[in-house]
């Protein structure tokens, strides 16, 4: 049984989750309505494990906490999990605000600036010739204005220096040492940091109580094997990190039972792998065919719609990469795959 040792805070009240570690709840404006972020209090700052997404009531939330919450000490690092806008949001008004360095992984930080940038004709293309092949026909205007302004647009500018996070990396905050993990299947190169003499880790969302990370594949890199990469990073949890870490997550509450959700988190995907096998089997089905074997509900709306083909194709790359599924493209330019017996 997974236990929370916190109550739900409402968005901007500050929570001391342990000595010199305060959790910070940010509204978002999307239908996952927070992120966590975190502080970690060093001797001579803080240091910040996460932004919040780059708007002005964010920035505002951010002024109050460190006007009131900090004691005297300042900020003196932020520290980004991974791309996605409600994480690395703010790192440059953080950089330029308060004059303190920005760490990324490589991976990561790359690929906010690619984000930031791969608005041509040419992606608009590439991308919606992507999805038809899943058996989606994207209204075309939407997906422009999607394209042109929609990472960047949650974004400011990002820093022009980072500091590089590397894999076993160890930080050394107010003497204790801070271990580096990155993890793949979510994003690219996910930094989660984990501190065995305090048996804490902060892991941004690779691993969250109820619900399941969305693990997705994208048009730029449309046989990534994620799913594949995202099971291998929690099995090596259960390797590095031991049971009794305090899991503090970028969305719901912080958890104990860290391998215990790794497991289950398997088990959500092994299910969804064994439903696809089954539904492929009589016949060849496209991405979008795949909904109702994925989803619970319908999937309607526009964002759902490409979220869900990302997170089928993530799923039928696995099985496909490894000898599961056959595929065919049809005269129509849609690819089916079909279950090999
Ligand atoms: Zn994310």
């Amino acid at each position: 049984m997974l236990s929370f040792p916190f109550a739900r805070p409402e968005p901007g009240i500050v929570t001391r989750v342990a000595d010199g570690l305060l959790w910070l709840r940010l509204a978002l404006p999307f239908t996952l309505d927070h992120i966590n972020v975190y502080l970690i209090e060093d001797d001579d700052g803080w240091i910040v494990y996460d932004t919040g997404i780059g708007d002005e009531e964010t920035k505002q939330v951010w002024e109050g906490i460190v006007r009131d919450h900090l004691g005297d000490k300042p900020l003196k690092r932020v520290i980004v999990s991974h791309y996605h806008p409600d994480h690395i949001g703010l790192a440059g008004w953080f950089n330029r605000r308060f004059d303190i360095p920005v760490a990324a992984t490589l991976g990561e930080f790359l690929t906010a600036q690619v984000a930031c940038f791969d608005t041509t004709a040419e992606t608009f293309a590439n991308v919606q010739a992507f999805y038809r092949a899943a058996g989606l026909d994207l209204d075309g205007d939407q997906m422009t204005i999607e394209y042109t302004s929609g990472y960047r647009k949650r974004l400011t500018p990002l820093p022009l220096r980072y500091s590089r996070l590397i894999d076993g990396m160890q930080l050394t905050i107010d003497g204790d040492d801070w271990e580096v993990i990155t993890g793949g299947g979510h994003s690219i190169e996910l930094a989660m940091l984990y501190c065995r003499a305090r048996d804490l880790f902060l892991v941004a969302d690779q691993v969250i109580a109820k619900i399941s990370p969305n693990i997705s594949i994208f048009a730029g890199n449309p046989e990534e094997d994620a799913l594949g990469l995202y099971l291998a990073s929690l099995a090596a949890l259960r390797a590095r990190v031991p049971d009794s870490v305090l899991v503090m997550p970028a969305h719901n509450l912080p958890f104990y039972g860290l391998h215990e959700r790794t497991r289950s988190l398997e088990q959500h995907h092994d299910i969804r792998l064994n439903a696809l096998l089954d539904h492929c089997r009589d016949a060849p089905r496209s991405a979008v065919d795949c909904f109702p074997k994925m989803f619970s509900r319908p999937i309607t709306n526009y964002h759902d719609r490409r979220f869900a083909a990302g997170e089928v194709i993530a799923h039928v790359n696995y099985l496909y990469l490894r000898g599961r599924l056959t595929r065919e493209t049809g005269t129509d330019g849609v690819e089916r795959y079909r279950t090999v017996s």
